[in-house]
């Protein structure tokens, strides 16, 4: 079956390439699908700008959009065993987390639904013989790039707000993890998307997705994933200043003080950076530590890292899974080596398991190194693998100085029993989430995104839909009357 999907039929790439995906855990098929080119995805851009200019999806009601929102949701649920299984096939991350995912994917576009994006407000003018209204508009065609490490999430923190918004897309999902991308517009179409609006491109960021960033009729392209390709998205918009949302990497805080619940830290200092083997934007990669309790907490910290069992998507004993593909494994593995040869002391990982079964994937050990500190290359640089930095302080101003030390500001926790401290730390940290003895909980209903180079912009929440509205003022002048600012022919000029 053809896997492009653009003004409003499945057909395949221009030039005739395919893709083949194969499960990261073992290696095993898991499809072949169509691989864009430039002219596929301007073919969807042309077919996204129709719809925009010429259809009638950004002038429909808010609540027949919310109402197909709703049915998507729907439709998201009931079909959460396919979606599940189809994202743990192209990620190899365990089933359970898939339908985590699911879960909040629903929830997205049933959050979106309930928010209005066609509001406005009335200006006072000052003068009774002038009205003056600020509108919402939907900004136009977006261009909405997504990573692999939650490619339908993403997709749908992006998707579901854009199609509030009354805007058309065209998505380009990681050509790693296309598979639910694939199933979500099958869903958009079955609940009655108009042709055009919704449209889908697979392949490579340089030649299927540069577009997105470069073209005259883009309106706005919003992209998720690393800082190098999110620069470079950037740069290539600058040449038609079109509205840019970033949502980048992350080098995340995890500040446990002295007075902190030790077990409930010690707990989620696991998930905080092992879940998903450590391949999560906000992961709590940097354990910032008082240092009264360090050796204990990091002795304790590695027994049971070492105790992590690692396994494929449906092994239901499988506590973590695998990373994306070889050469994201690498990547991991040169930047603990580049840690130990820093100076960084390595506690427990640092290689592939030895498990029979294992070898066919691309596992990754979870990994401790202690001994960090800020200057290091492993504590400032995003491994997006299972490894975890070891840093100390002594009080609080050293705590927020070593945390803020870093380019990065997207997420982060402070563990303490100390109430007051709690508030004053999260005011100090320059992060777009800051939580408070929890790590990782995100809400649709609260904003999420980065400061400094995490990204630009803000996903969820009102400003979230923010980003897929333009504002328009619109002045009337109910009684027009000459404004008599030059002379008439009546007084005077030649
Ligand atoms: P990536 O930057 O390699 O790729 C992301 C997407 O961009 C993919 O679809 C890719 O094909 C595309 N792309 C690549 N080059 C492009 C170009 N020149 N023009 C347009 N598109 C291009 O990132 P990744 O490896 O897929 O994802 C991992 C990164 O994503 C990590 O850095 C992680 O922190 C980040 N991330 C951030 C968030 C967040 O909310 N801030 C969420 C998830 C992931």
């Amino acid at each position: 079956m053809p896997t492009l999907f653009i003004d409003g039929q499945w057909i395949r790439a221009a030039a005739g390439g395919t893709r083949e995906i194969r499960c990261p855990a073992d290696q095993s098929f898991v499809a072949i699908v169509d691989e864009a080119g430039a002219i596929d995805t301007v073919a969807a851009i042309d077919a996204a700008r129709r719809a925009f200019d010429t259809g009638d999806w950004p002038a429909t009601p808010f609540t027949a959009r919310a109402a197909l929102l709703h049915r998507v949701a729907d439709q998201i649920e009931a079909s959460s065993v396919e979606i599940s299984r189809a994202e743990s096939l192209d990620t190899g991350k365990r089933l359970v987390e898939s339908e985590y995912d699911v879960v909040d994917v629903a929830r997205c576009f049933r959050y979106f639904a309930g928010l209005s994006a066609s509001g406005g407000r009335v200006v006072d003018t000052g003068n009774p013989g002038a009205i003056s209204r600020v509108v919402q508009e939907p900004v136009g065609v977006c261009g909405l790039i997504t990573p692999w490490n939650y490619p339908l999430l993403q997709a749908s923190w992006k998707v579901a707000p854009a199609l509030a918004a009354g805007n058309t897309f065209v998505l380009k999902p990681s050509e790693l993890t296309p598979s639910t991308s694939i199933i979500l517009m099958r869903i958009l179409q079955e609940c009655g998307l108009p042709a055009g609006v919704g449209n889908l491109v697979l392949g490579a960021g340089a030649t299927a997705g540069a577009p997105l960033a470069e073209h005259p009729n883009i309106d706005l392209v919003s992209f998720t994933g690393g800082l190098v390709t999110g620069r470079r998205v950037m740069a290539a918009a600058a040449a038609t200043v079109k509205k840019v949302a970033l949502e980048l990497g992350g080098k995340n805080p995890n500040i446990v003080f002295a007075d902190a619940d030790r077990a409930a830290a010690l707990d989620n200092a696991l998930t905080a950076v092992f879940l998903h083997s450590g391949q999560v934007c906000s992961a709590g990669a940097r354990l910032i530590i008082e240092e009264s309790i360090r050796d204990e907490f990091v002795d304790d910290l590695v027994r049971r890292a070492n105790r992590i069992v690692l396994g494929g998507p449906f092994d239901p004993l499988a506590q973590a899974g695998t990373l994306i593909s070889r050469a994201h494994r690498d990547k991991v593995d040169a930047y603990v080596e580049a840690g130990i040869a820093e100076g960084a002391v390595l506690r427990c990982g640092g290689r592939a398991p030895d498990d029979l079964g294992l070898d066919a994937g691309w596992f990754y050990r979870p990994t401790v190194l202690d001994r960090c500190h800020s200057s290091m290359g492993c504590v400032q640089d995003e491994s997006f693998g299972p490894v975890l930095t070891v840093e100390t302080f002594r009080g609080e101003d050293e705590a927020v100085a070593i945390a803020n030390d870093t380019i990065y500001g997207l997420a982060g926790a402070i563990w303490t029993s100390d109430a007051s401290r709690a508030q004053r730390v999260a005011g100090r940290l320059r992060l777009g989430t800051v939580w408070i003895n929890d790590y990782h909980p995100y809400l649709p209903q609260a904003e999420w995104g980065g400061f400094k180079q995490s990204g630009v912009g803000r996903e969820l929440g009102p400003t979230g839909l923010g980003e897929y509205v333009e504002l328009k003022h619109i002045y009337q002048n109910v009684n027009p009357a000459p404004s008599g600012w030059f002379a008439t022919d009546e007084t005077g000029g030649d």
